[in-house]
Formats: C-alpha cells, sequence, structure tokens
C-alpha cells in the first residue's frame, strides 16, 4: 500500500507537501490557542511538520496516519529530531474511516480531502474522533480566480471547476455543514512557490541520479512542462488555506 510514486519522487525532500510555509503553520498553531496536552488526530499527515513542530512548540500530543511508507518514516526522524518523539507517533496507513476511540481536541485533514470522499466527508469523518467541543482543520484549495474554462481548471491539475469554490463560496459552505469557521489562514503565492518549484530541483537531480528508471519519462516530462503551466494557471487561478471548524 502506497501512493502513486510520482509524489514520493517529486516531493521526497519536502517537509510540508502543501502551499503552507513553515511560518504559516506556526501562525495557525499560534492561531487555535492550542494547549499543553491537547490531543490532535492528523489524517493525511505526510511528513509530520504539523505534529512535529506543535508538539515542540505547544507540548500537544498526536497522531498521524499517512499511506505513503517514505513520508511516514520521514515524520518518525523529525520527531527524533525535534525530541518530540514521546508526544507524536505516525502510522503508515490508509486513512479511510480512521477512527480513534479516545476522542481528540483537534481533528484534521491538511490537504488531503479525497481521504472521506470530499470535503463535506471528511468533515464527518473527522468529528467521528473529536469531542463535543472540539476544533476540525479542513486543508484544501479554493478558486482565488474563478477559471474561465474547463481547459483553464485542467491546467490547475482539477478535474473540473466543480471540484472547488471561490472563497466566499467555500467559507459559506461550512454554515451549510452545520459549522461555525472559527479561524482561518490562508497559503500566499510564495507558499505556493515552495511547495510546487521546489519539486522541480528534486525531480532534476532525481533524473540525474536515475537515467534508466521507469518513471524517467513521466518525471521528464513533467520537469518540461510543469513550471510554465504552473506559473500560467495554477500560481493564479488556485488558493489554498487552512479552515478551523467547531460544530454549531
Ligand atoms: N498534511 C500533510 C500532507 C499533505 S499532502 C502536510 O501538510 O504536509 C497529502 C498526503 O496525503 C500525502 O502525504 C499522501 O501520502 C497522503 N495520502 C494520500 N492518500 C491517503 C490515504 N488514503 N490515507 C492516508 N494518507 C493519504
Amino acid at each position: 500500500m502506497d501512493i502513486p510514486r510520482i509524489f514520493t519522487i517529486s516531493e521526497s525532500e519536502h517537509r510540508i507537501h502543501n502551499p503552507f510555509t513553515p511560518e504559516k503553520y506556526a501562525t495557525l498553531g499560534a492561531a487555535l490557542r492550542l494547549k499543553a496536552g491537547s490531543r490532535i488526530l492528523d489524517l493525511g499527515s505526510g511528513s509530520g511538520e504539523m505534529l512535529c513542530t506543535w508538539a515542540r512548540d505547544y507540548g500537544i500530543t498526536g497522531t498521524g496516519v499517512d499511506m505513503s511508507a517514505l513520508f511516514s518514516e520521514q515524520a518518525k526522524c523529525r520527531a527524533q529530531e525535534l525530541g518530540v518523539a514521546d508526544k507524536v507517533s505516525f502510522i503508515h496507513d490508509d486513512a479511510a474511516g480512521y477512527v480513534v476511540w479516545e476522542k481528540v481536541e483537534v481533528a484534521a485533514c491538511v490537504g488531503a480531502s479525497w481521504i472521506g470522499g470530499g470535503v463535506k466527508g471528511t468533515i464527518d469523518l473527522l468529528a467521528k474522533s473529536l469531542v463535543p467541543d472540539g476544533i476540525i482543520l479542513i486543508g484544501e484549495p479554493y478558486w482565488r480566480q474563478f477559471p474561465p474554462t474547463e481547459e483553464i481548471a485542467k491546467a490547475c491539475l482539477a478535474t473540473s471547476i466543480s471540484d472547488f469554490l471561490i472563497l466566499p463560496d467555500f467559507v459559506a459552505s461550512f454554515g451549510e455543514y452545520g459549522y461555525d469557521v472559527v479561524e482561518m489562514v490562508l497559503a500566499d503565492q510564495d507558499g505556493w512557490d515552495r511547495y510546487i518549484a521546489a519539486r522541480w530541483l528534486t525531480m532534476r537531480r532525481w533524473l540525474d541520479a536515475n537515467p534508466d528508471d521507469e518513471m524517467t519519462p513521466e518525471i521528464r516530462t513533467t520537469l518540461n512542462e510543469e513550471p510554465k503551466r504552473y506559473v500560467a494557471y495554477m500560481r493564479e487561478y488556485l488558493g489554498w488555506g487552512v479552515f478551523a471548524l467547531m460544530a454549531r
């Protein structure tokens, strides 16, 4: 069980696999007024940067679940490196349907809402692990500019325009699901660059080291095409943010 290799190749050097920077995660952690000992569940925890830095900075405890063996291993190494291996644990598993019996104060899915079959399904899944007054964190793209054509949506790696909403509609949708939006930290274009542009050097070095791998043609094509497509479309049209929700 693992995620497609294109991600573990192109994002092997990433600590954060989304357009958030370390500063944005620190801002979000401070905004949530986390208390020492608070429990956090993180579905799709990637390389564990959110849980590890919040354990170091705020004394939270946490569990991350991620389907990538590489990222889960990197998360454990990061916990050791930051001296928080006694506070956070990382499980290599499919997070679909993952519910904990000891309920948590914060249940998060930051950039992996397909785990619950979309935003609404992921909120419903996270709610099953949450104490009654707990906080749900959802990290998700939205349209920064509404794409004028389906082709432009696809160039942003969406399957269609309807994959995402513009920010006012997205924020309103949480109310329709019965949740208050109680905090929000949005990524910016510099953060998008850290996420996407950081893939290019990783891919270039991987290509130099792996000229005969079965993935070499795909990585070569991606490196040829991604920079131009990214600056023309994704960087302009796609926003991204983490939204903190409490049930009404
Ligand atoms: N929240 C992390 C990672 C976001 S990227 C961060 O902020 O850096 C999306 C993550 O979801 C990847 O790490 C990928 O391995 C993981 N993932 C994809 N499908 C999954 C599934 N079904 N169950 C658990 N994790 C999954």
